[in-house]
């Protein structure tokens, strides 16, 4: 575990394993304390700034661009500064690009199975393009066997399910399928955690909370082409066209998120690991993490993760004991060496390991300690 000085007491940071909310670096929470109060030199805080000053429109501009470095994100596509989060996403989405028509979705767990179900509210159609709900979400469905519709607004699918612990390796290539339907990806829970290959792409959304920075913030990055098709019945806030040409300050946008999200920007585009930067570092950094991880589980005759190796998430392990009347002892004694937060979903239970980029190589040898003498004693 980890010790500071916060030159007032001293204490302890945990190794947190939350899903979302979740770890942010302790550099960066610093400085946001220290921009709490005072950003700058100007004498107010982030918080009481309007959105309209040229305080706050720097912090904007900075974290837009900073943004665009990072993730790589093409000219064509506008980053958008939404609120309503990755469920309010699931109706926004379909108010926006589906023209009330019909929308193909890839079920490949949770997340992408409630999509399905909110944007059937606003639909013609939401249909099943390819589900993998009969083998228990532990894998996904080859992109060969889909089936895609000839009339489809676009293809939702979820890059990364939290829950269940499933990653597409690869976004999917569908006008390779022969497809020209814009791919719609939920990428709440692994955005920023690996390079994306835009020209796949019509739409990616995410909440903040996981790789970004704080809920309370969603980003939506959308083609140019894609804008100005809302129905009617959108509300003004979320109508994509609105939020771009407005710079996302239509209305008030989550202004302190923005700020933070900026913070976290500059924060990985400084990692490093050996010759690489930014993302493709987060990436290293991430997959030797999960595969040390996933090694510890899948040695041990005590723990299992039944998720198809080669679809499993770098970002949410989840892990089932033995004897799930062993759970409360697990999490008792993890906590009481600092690692929090690993409780499974309650829809799925067991425990889960949430690696995000702000967790630390540190954390994840802990956790793996921890698997082992828990084993060792109680096993
Ligand atoms: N999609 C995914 C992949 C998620 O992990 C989550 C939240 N865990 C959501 C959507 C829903 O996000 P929110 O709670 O911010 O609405």
């Amino acid at each position: 575990m980890n010790h500071m000085n916060t030159g007032l007491v001293a204490w302890r940071r945990p190794f947190n394993f939350s899903p979302g909310p979740s770890v942010l670096p302790e550099e960066v929470l610093r400085q946001a304390a220290n921009d709490m109060l005072d950003w700058n030199g100007c004498g107010m805080g982030v918080m009481e700034m309007s959105h309209r000053s040229n305080e706050f429109i720097s912090i904007y501009e900075q974290a837009v661009s900073d943004l665009r470095t990072l993730l790589e994100v093409p000219d064509e596509f506008h980053i958008l500064f939404l609120q309503g989060g990755g469920i309010g996403e699931n109706a926004i989405a379909p108010l926006n690009l589906s023209q009330a028509g019909v929308v193909d979705f890839v079920l490949t767990g949770s997340w992408s199975k409630k999509s399905r179900s909110e944007a059937g509210k606003y639909v013609h159609a939401a249909r099943v393009a390819a589900s993998s709900e009969p083998a228990g979400f532990t894998d996904i469905p080859s992109a060969s066997a889909w089936r895609v519709s000839t009339d489809a607004a676009y293809v939702h699918i979820c890059s990364n399910e939290t829950i269940e612990g499933v990653q597409f390796p690869e976004l999917p290539d569908l006008a390779a399928l022969g497809s020209r339907a814009p791919l719609v990806v939920d990428c709440s829970s692994d955005i920023a955690s690996r390079p994306l290959d835009w020209s796949r792409v019509g739409m990616v959304f995410a909440g903040a909370q996981k790789n970004l920075g704080p809920a309370g913030l969603t980003l939506v990055f959308v083609r140019e082409e894609l804008l100005g098709r809302a129905l009617s019945i959108c509300p003004s806030a979320f109508d994509y066209e609105l939020v771009a040409r407005h710079q996302s300050m239509y209305n008030t946008p989550p202004t302190w998120g923005i700020y933070l999200v900026g913070l976290m920007a500059q924060w990985m585009l400084r990692q490093r690991e050996g010759h690489l930067t930014g993302v493709p570092a987060l990436r290293a950094r991430n997959e030797r993490q999960a595969s040390k991880l996933y090694a510890a589980i899948d040695a041990s005759g005590l723990y299992e993760n039944k998720v198809q190796p080669a679809v499993r998430s770098r970002m949410n392990v989840p892990f089932f004991l033995a004897d799930e009347r062993r759970e409360t002892a697990f999490l008792d004694g993890a906590a009481q060496r600092g690692l929090l937060q690993l409780r499974g979903h309650s829809s799925v239970g067991g425990m889960r390991a949430s690696l995000y980029n702000a967790m630390t190589d540190e954390g994840v040898d802990a956790l793996v300690a921890y698997l082992r003498d828990f084993e060792r004693r109680e096993g």
